[in-house]
């Protein structure tokens, strides 16, 4: 039996299939089926199946797991996506908007006048904090960004 990926993505399935593993951590067949379809959208379809293959088994999971958080991160905050809405503390949104795509529906763009320009400010002043801490230098990323890939 085809799994809930590739039911969805009308394509052959086998025992082996590297997308069944992928998505087995989300809960309901219909939910499988509604990230699979999201994901393959926001990626193109090549583009996901490309993500998995080249990925080692054990990291299937958290593979697909990201490109769904970051499709739904961007999804709903064009500009700065998933990483944008963690360091503005809007992680919720991003959360909710997983949870909307689970669910079968469509996430949409947070409107405009929610702040998030406080983006550049704290990027800014990590950033000054740092040229502090290390006396100068042109260090261009900012520490906390360096911390949320540890
Ligand atoms: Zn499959």
């Amino acid at each position: 039996m085809s799994c809930n990926g590739c039911r969805v993505l009308r394509k052959g399935c086998s025992e082996e299939c590297a997308l069944r593993a992928s998505i087995d951590w989300i809960y309901g067949a219909e939910e499988q089926g509604n990230a699979t379809l999201f994901v393959a959208k926001f990626f193109g379809r090549t583009g996901l199946m490309t993500f998995i293959t080249a990925t080692d088994h054990s990291h299937r999971p958290d593979l697909f797991r990201s490109l769904l958080y970051e499709a739904c991160g961007r999804t709903v905050n064009p500009v700065s996506g998933a990483v944008g809405l963690l360091l503005t503390g809007n992680w919720d949104l991003c959360e909710a908007a997983v949870e909307t795509v689970l669910r079968g529906g469509a996430p949409k763009p947070i409107s405009s006048d929610l702040d998030l320009s406080s983006l550049g400010g704290s990027l800014e002043k990590s950033g000054t904090m740092s040229s502090e801490i290390d006396g100068g230098g042109d260090r261009r990323i900012p520490p906390r960004l360096l911390n949320l890939f540890v």
